[in-house]
């Protein structure tokens, strides 16, 4: 990209690695980014930099958000009885969407993977076990994804929490293996929660 200035080539470069940007992206993010007023590229960036200072995890269930407590774990119209285990906080969003299930989550923010060294002290699992023992939690719906290690996460969690006797259940297949939760369309989704199988 030597036919651009470096700073011009800086700005493609950054847009470029963000997911889903290829360089033709890129570049046409960059040029309408340089063509917009000043005003409105300061509220952009204000909004990032705001967005990332304020927002953390929820410190129920592990979602991001920008308050203590998210809206739904401080909804007192959620059955706080059930609570689904999903990866990350996009695929709880996946699930609100669908607007069927009613009772509260709890992210993981992560699956564990041995290959990428990821261990289940890396994710949330020892959160939702202290969840499990302090409030009154009948049932656990397991809905990490159907790769390898969103399956070995699921039997991690199932053969912890199972003693406790507490119910577990996992989502039905039907969506395919390596399917990226996010994606599913909410058919489907409505299909593997309602056809969610006790393990
Ligand atoms: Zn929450």
């Amino acid at each position: 990209m030597e036919y651009y200035s470096e700073k011009i080539s800086r700005l493609i470069s950054e847009l470029g690695s963000l997911p889903g940007i290829g360089t033709k992206s890129a570049q046409r993010l960059a040029f309408h980014i340089l063509d917009l007023p000043k005003e409105k590229v300061e509220r952009l960036t204000g909004t990032i930099l705001e967005a990332k200072a304020g927002v953390k995890y929820c410190s129920k269930c592990f979602c991001l958000t920008d308050r203590d407590i998210c809206p739904i774990c401080s909804n007192p119209n959620r059955d706080p009885k059930t609570v689904m285990v999903v990866e990350t906080t996009r695929d709880m969003a996946a699930y609100e969407r669908i607007g069927k299930y009613n009772g509260l989550y709890h992210v993981l923010n992560g699956v564990i993977s041995p290959m990428l060294g990821i261990g289940p002290q890396d994710i949330k699992i020892r959160e939702l076990i202290l969840r499990l023992q302090q409030d009154e939690i009948e049932e656990v719906v397991i809905a990490t994804n159907s790769s390898v290690e969103g399956e070995a996460t699921a039997m991690y969690i199932s053969k912890l929490i199972k003693p406790a006797g507490i119910k577990v259940s996992r989502i039905a297949n039907g969506i395919p293996v390596g399917g990226d939760l996010e994606y599913i369309d909410e058919v489907t989704l409505l299909r593997a929660l309602e056809g969610r199988i006790a393990l």
